[in-house]
């Protein structure tokens, strides 16, 4: 409708009802049962059941987008779909077979690739608002979408920090339908499933690399995802690389196995000296007249320093909270690169863009995709960077923040 990008999938969720069993009918009072282990959730309706939850093969519907004739409508019963929820129920309350089914409504619910709200002003269309993206949460949290969406739109900002329900954190990456509705399908796959720390994303892999992947490959790397990128966790050396898998759910709470290996890495980076492929960091160029005087408004930190000059700084709100923080370096007088987090790209980018003047004397351009970074450090660091280069690198002449 207006060009934006709304990354959200819808994904079929069910409940089934039942009449009540005669002699068992459930007292309204009946405490709503969630049980992970079995992958279902179940309440009290009119005396019977009401069973739904969580299937592991989750299907999304139209994904390439619904039809605008489709409204106040439910999609037709899947008992095939609903079966391992039905068997879940079923092996931890046997009596709900007795139960004569009315229906199994089956509706679609809009995912987003985290399964948080999206929520917020759409990037790039000045006075369009979305609050969409419910994720299966639609009904529980409308009192207080509807409070911060008034609020966003009457006074500018919400209170409360919102930043993890803000559509500005999706990225021109996630235009991908495919991508979205694989990350949307995980989350719905995991839903019930208890969450560790060392999980990682197993879906929708292998959409960003960067040029260093298959050297990092060859040295037995394990990757994870970050925003959509394929990123290093550690390295087993001289073993085959691989993508995190199945088996950290294994770990639970307990010490992973690699922590180990991670150690070696962190000692080396201590005492040697550590080379660290950073290109999934999020890049982009502020330049133009307007640069410098847009950069200083924003940031807290001085940013009219010598060219060469690399500040790192936050950009702040106008009650003094954080909204970015990030490394900007001055390129030339009117040129900056600023270097920030993999997952905050959007974030920032957006945060200029909003802040720029509509006079065309600033131009901001995400240059992501077009360099790869790479860091080296630790006390050996000059030294190995000395054998690389002819240029002096020494502190006098490449001082920190250069
Ligand atoms: C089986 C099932 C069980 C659920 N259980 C729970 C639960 O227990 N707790 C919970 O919090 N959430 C639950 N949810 C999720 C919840 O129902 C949704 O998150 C919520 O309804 C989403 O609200 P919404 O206003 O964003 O979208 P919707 O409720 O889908 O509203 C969108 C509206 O837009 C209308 N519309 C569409 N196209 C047009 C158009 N072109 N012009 C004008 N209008 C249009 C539609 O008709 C619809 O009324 C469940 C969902 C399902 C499917």
């Amino acid at each position: 409708m207006v060009g934006a990008i709304t990354p959200m999938v819808p994904v079929m969720h069910q409940y089934v009802t039942t009449r009540h069993i005669p002699g068992h009918e459930l007292p309204e009072q009946t405490p709503v049962v969630r049980d992970p282990d079995n992958l279902f959730y179940l309440r009290e309706e009119v005396g019977g059941f009401l069973v739904g939850g969580f299937e592991l093969e989750p299907k999304t519907w139209a994904a390439g987008g619904v039809s605008w004739d489709f409204t106040q409508q439910l999609l037709p019963e899947d008992w095939e779909l609903f079966e391992p929820v039905m068997e879940g129920a079923l092996r931890r309350i046997p009596l709900i077979e007795q139960a004569e089914v009315i229906k199994l409504i089956n509706g679609p619910d809009a995912m987003t690739p985290d399964g948080h709200y999206c929520l917020g002003p759409v990037p790039g269309v000045p006075g369009f608002f979305v609050a969409a993206g419910m994720s299966l949460n639609g009904i529980a949290g409308a009192g207080g979408v509807g409070k911060v969406m008034a609020e966003w739109i009457i006074d500018g900002e919400p209170s409360l920090d919102l930043h993890e329900m803000n559509i500005r954190r999706f990225g021109a990456n996630y235009g991908n339908t495919d991508f979205v509705a694989e990350k949307a399908r995980e989350v719905y796959h995991y839903y019930y499933h208890q969450h560790y720390p060392a999980d990682e994303t197993l879906w929708a892999r292998n959409h960003r690399r960067s040029p260093l992947y298959d050297r990092l490959a060859g040295l037995g790397a394990e990757f994870g995802e970050k925003n959509g990128w394929e990123r290093v966790n550690f390295f087993r050396p001289g073993e085959p690389s691989r993508q995190a898998a199945d088996d950290q759910h294994q770990w639970g709470w307990g010490r992973a196995p690699y922590h180990d290996l991670i150690r070696e890495e962190c000692l080396a980076a201590r005492e040697r000296v550590a080379l660290f492929d950073m290109t999934s960091f999020g890049k982009f160029e502020v330049s133009g007249p307007g640069a410098l005087g847009l950069l200083q408004r924003v940031a807290c930190n001085n940013i009219d320093r010598p060219d060469g000059s690399l500040v790192y700084t936050q950009f702040l709100n106008a009650h003094g909270g954080i909204e970015s923080d990030l490394t900007v370096c001055r390129l030339a007088g009117d040129r900056f690169r600023i270097i920030t987090g993999t997952s905050f790209l959007s974030n920032d980018l957006e945060w200029v863009r909003s802040h720029a003047p509509a006079d065309g004397s600033v131009e901001v351009r995400d240059v992501t995709d077009d360099l790869a970074c790479i860091g080296l450090w630790g006390p050996s660091a000059r030294g190995v960077l000395g054998q690389a280069t002819g240029d002096d690198i020494s502190n006098d002449a490449f001082p920190y923040l250069t």
